[in-house]
């Protein structure tokens, strides 16, 4: 018997609700799947609100010792850290687990309410660089000494003289690595390659930011032609892989953002920063139904680390109130199983996503916007997850 050891901690807020649904649905899945020969086993570690109350510290360092020894972890939503030197769980298992990839599959369910004519088009795996950029929190603010010393230094030493009000600017550095832009669309490329998906497709912003976004964009074609053979024709770059060609092409981000508006269908697997990505991830959440439903991944590729997260957050409004949607984690999920090569168990849990909402069962976050409520029904969160599970 195969047996998968994955460490998940429960988060704050609608964690209490939604961690065990997706525990059930996963479990059932794989039951289902492979009757006995596989077997998840489940172990808690503490982090948030739960860590707190414990052991007085909402982040110990056994938590991280674990994750990082089991190097396999799902979390429900953590409350953001308050208070100095307090740190976030995300950021700090990212930069400590150096979880390079955010990974985000967006795709669309039947039933699900959408803002857009044609949500059934959208069909991307977002692929979001989560180390560098103006996102590595690189800044000082402004009157401080120190944002004084790095003005001073650009302007003595560096020569620049375009910062419009030096005095009171505020000053944030934006590092982007040929060697950080690589191992990101290697995963990209990767994992086009390895679903049979036909196009790569860099999102930057290398018209206005010509060194780093410029470097991610050049990068990239730079990899595909040094590591995958990849060539031109018609004007195109293809990277060779069985099943035809993989077209690689790349789209200023503002355009990007209104093409996905326009034709979705031209997108497949995206490669971005870190900043396009987080705007990227969220309009297409947008369009299939929301952050309630929208599964995410931090992964290293080279490590094999990997921790699946619901991309919400603690949703405080609704805790406690059997309202949330435990789909988010539940998605997260079964890209846990996708990402262990538990294939059939993975595509049971979506078959039963599917059939679930087709059959007009919908969380309140759901149920609101639909203007079909004739052929819903209202279910809460215990209720929905017992359908997965009746439905695998
Ligand atoms: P935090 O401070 O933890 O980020 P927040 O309320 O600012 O919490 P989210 O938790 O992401 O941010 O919630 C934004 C909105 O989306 C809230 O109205 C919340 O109720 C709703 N929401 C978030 N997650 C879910 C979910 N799983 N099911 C239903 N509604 C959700």
């Amino acid at each position: 018997m195969r047996k998968i050891d994955i460490i998940y901690i429960e988060g704050d807020g609608v964690g209490a609700e939604i961690t065990p649904v997706m525990i059930d649905v996963l479990n059932a899945a794989v039951d289902k799947a492979y009757g006995g020969e596989v077997a998840l086993s489940f172990e808690e570690a503490y982090a948030g609100g739960k860590a707190e109350e414990r052991f007085g510290d909402p982040l110990p360092k056994e938590t991280l010792e674990r994750i990082r020894e089991v190097g396999l972890a799902i979390k429900g939503p953590l409350m953001t850290a308050v208070g100095k030197g307090r740190r976030s769980l995300n950021v700090t298992l990212r930069q400590e687990l150096d979880l390079y990839v955010c990974q985000r599959p967006v795709r669309w369910f039947t039933g699900v309410p959408s803002p857009v004519k044609r949500p059934q088009d959208v069909d991307m795996v977002v692929f979001r660089e989560n180390t560098e950029d103006i996102y590595a929190g690189i800044e000082w603010a402004a009157g401080t000494e120190e944002a004084g010393r790095v003005i001073r230094f650009l302007q003595d030493e560096m020569g620049v003289s375009r910062i419009r009000f030096p005095q009171t600017s505020s000053i944030g550095i934006k590092p982007v690595s040929e060697e950080g832009s690589k191992r990101l669309i290697k995963a990209a490329i990767d994992y086009a390659i390895a679903t049979g998906r036909k196009v790569v497709t860099l999102v930057h912003k290398g018209n206005i930011m010509k060194t780093t976004e410029g470097g991610f964009k050049r990068w990239g074609y730079e990899l595909a032609h040094d590591e995958y053979q990849a060539y031109e024709e018609g004007g195109v770059t293809w990277i060779p892989a069985g099943g035809g060609p993989i077209k690689l092409d790349d789209c200023i981000c503002d355009a990007f953002l209104q093409n996905i508006l326009i034709r979705p269908k031209d997108y497949s697997v995206i490669a971005t920063m870190n900043l396009n990505g987080d705007y990227v991830s969220d309009a297409l959440a947008a369009e299939v139904g929301g952050i309630g439903i929208s599964p995410g991944a931090n992964i290293n590729y080279l490590t094999g680390k990997a921790v699946f997260e619901a991309t919400h957050g603690t949703a405080p409004d609704i805790a406690g109130k059997d309202l949330a949607d435990p789909l988010s984690l539940v998605l997260s999920g079964e890209m846990l199983l996708r990402y262990k090569g538990l294939d059939k168990a993975a595509d049971l849990v979506l078959s039963s996503v599917e059939k679930t909402i087709a059959s007009g069962a919908l969380t309140s976050d759901l149920y609101k916007l639909t203007e079909d409520k004739e052929h819903c029904r209202l279910l809460g969160t215990r209720a929905f997850g017992d359908e997965l599970v009746k439905n695998l």
